[in-house]
């Protein structure tokens, strides 16, 4: 299939077509019951321009990169609608942050349709910024520059981190200002607004199935879950009761990887509410999300989470599960015995396990051998690590480089090593007792690393391969951010191209692996974001 413009490519229309959807076309804030989806409009904006694109998944959908302004970008900023597009604001509901929020929905989000990818794949595209939808909730519709490029830049990092994901295609600012109070301390100011792109097999999130269940929509819940089963878990068979409970199991197997992968980059959502927690076991809604820089279980950026720290680092893993039970209790009506969906539990936990202890082992360099030993191991690392609040990232990258070259160095230069490992990744001078606990660790770990078999060349190289060197530091996307509100893109495209092959060397790009610098440590869009955006 030759490469098209967006604009001349064909899109499918399945969620549409097969579910139920209301046409009111008035975009004004109101309940929706009876529906899956509305029909929309997007809400054109003065001026598109492309800020960024995505080549990679550009050249996948099949799709040529457009030039800074036409009909491709156009259409990417919804003053375009084709023929074949029939765009869509799901309904959809939540628990946020643990309390019942009723009807959610996408309020700034529009689907534009299924495009079929270079491999017979179909992707939703999605805009985020497109104007307001019955789900606004008389907020406007629309994005800002900041959490767009974000938005952005993450979801297109996770992917070649190798996190499951949905993806961005194009960042479009729009010419228009959009009014944040970004502190939310009575300081309105005009932002330049951007719409992004985002592409993912489907959107459909927990909450959409919460709210048919909430509201005793018992065709809808059927309908959806059918639809989902069918295009997106068809090795499953054909859907019904049975089939109900061993999807939830995989739901369940597919959000313990995610998670599990969070885990092993140092990523924190920071909004894991169930709106925000794709059916598919994607990352899905970049919002106040950041990355560890120093290893710290209690860490959220999220200001309107300070409180209780809900969605801290250390607890994302039992926030998935408790958010897996709120699903189970909406697909509960659909299966004859509701205690077998109990089994996706146990699947969860299971999964999460083994998969976190697998990625560990991975990032230390180490085969199966012995399990008991080396699950302590991992757990006094962990420990050490948040002890010492060195930066999660560089530990593990350095030690990548140092651990594997010890096992062939001379004698006694070990202890010389080890330090200048912490110093490569510490934020609080040496000497220090923070650090005891790690330099206890690293001659244990260092004895158990001489019991593998492997060249330690063969050893390096898986380490460098499961420890990345560029992770998108809050600092980063903030640095990003602030010359792109100035008209400059040259920070984001390198940025993006360093992040594209994150666990490389790429020497050229050394300034994007450096420690959170002093000035990023009270930064607001460093180490604190609310949820304005
Ligand atoms: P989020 O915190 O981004 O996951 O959003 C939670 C809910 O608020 C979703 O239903 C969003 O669609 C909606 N929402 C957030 N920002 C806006 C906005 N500017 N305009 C309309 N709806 C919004
Ligand atoms: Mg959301």
């Amino acid at each position: 299939m030759p490469s098209q413009p967006l604009d001349q490519a064909t899109f499918a229309n399945s969620f549409v077509e097969e579910l139920r959807g209301e046409t009111n076309p008035d975009p004004g804030s109101r309940q929706v019951p009876g529906y899956a989806y509305s029909r929309v409009t997007p809400t054109p904006v003065a001026a598109p321009h492309l800020l960024a694109w995505s080549d990679d998944l550009g050249h996948f959908l099949g799709l040529v990169r457009p030039p800074e302004r036409g009909p491709a970008v156009d259409a990417l900023a919804g003053n375009l609608v084709t023929e074949t597009m029939k765009p869509f604001a799901a309904r959809y509901a939540g628990h946020q942050f643990g309390n019942w929020a009723g009807q959610l929905g996408d309020g700034r989000a529009m689907s534009l349709g299924e495009l079929t990818a270079t491999d017979g794949s179909r992707w939703e595209l999605q805009l985020k910024g497109a104007g307001p939808t019955p789900y606004s909730r008389r907020a406007d519709g629309r994005a800002v520059l900041r959490s767009s490029l974000r938005e952005f830049l993450c979801s297109e990092a996770m992917h070649y981190l190798g996190v499951p994901t949905t993806r961005a295609l194009s960042l479009v600012g729009t010419g228009d200002e959009v009014v944040r109070d970004m502190f939310y301390n009575g300081n309105q100011r005009p932002e330049p607004g951007a719409i992004v792109a985002r592409v993912a097999p489907t959107f459909v999130r927990f909450g959409n199935f919460q709210i048919f269940a909430a509201s005793g929509e018992m065709e809808n819940l059927r309908a959806l879950a059918d639809y989902v089963i069918r295009h997106h878990y068809p090795e499953l068979g054909e859907p019904g009761p049975a089939v109900y409970v061993t999807w939830f199991e995989e739901v369940c197997r597919r959000t313990a990887v995610m998670v599990a992968h969070w885990m092993s980059v140092g990523f924190v959502h920071g909004v894991m509410n169930t709106d925000n927690m794709s059916i598919l076991g994607l990352t899905i809604d970049y919002g106040p999300y950041g990355w560890l820089e120093p290893y710290d279980p209690g860490w959220t950026p999220n200001t309107t989470d300070f409180g209780y720290r809900r969605y801290a680092f250390g607890q994302q893993p039992q926030v998935a599960l408790w958010n897996l039970a709120r699903l189970a209790e909406a697909l509960s009506l659909l299966v004859a015995e509701p205690n077998d969906l109990r089994a996706g539990f146990g699947r969860y936990t299971e999964t999460l396990a083994g998969t976190r202890y697998r990625l560990m082992l991975d990032k230390l360099g180490l085969s199966h051998l012995a399990p008991e030993e080396d699950g302590k191991l991992i757990n006094d690392l962990l420990k050490a690590l948040e002890a010492a609040g060195a930066d999660m990232t560089i530990f593990f990258r350095q030690l990548s480089h140092v651990a594997p070259s010890l096992l062939v160095a001379e004698p006694g230069v070990e202890e010389a090593r080890f330090t200048e490992l912490l110093a490569a990744a510490a934020y609080t001078p040496l000497p220090s007792p923070a650090y005891t606990p790690l330099l206890a660790w690293l001659p244990r770990y260092l004895a158990r690393l001489r019991q593998e078999t492997a060249a330690p060349e063969h050893i390096k190289t898986g380490m460098l391969a499961a420890n990345p060197k560029y992770v998108l530091r809050n600092y980063l996307a903030q640095n990003a951010i602030q010359a792109a509100e100035k008209g400059d893109l040259t920070y984001l495209n390198r940025l993006m191209e360093s992040l594209k092959t994150p666990y490389a060397e790429q020497p050229e790009f050394e300034e994007f692996a450096a420690k959170r610098p002093d000035w990023a440590w009270d930064m607001p869009g460093c180490a604190t974001l609310s949820c304005s955006s």
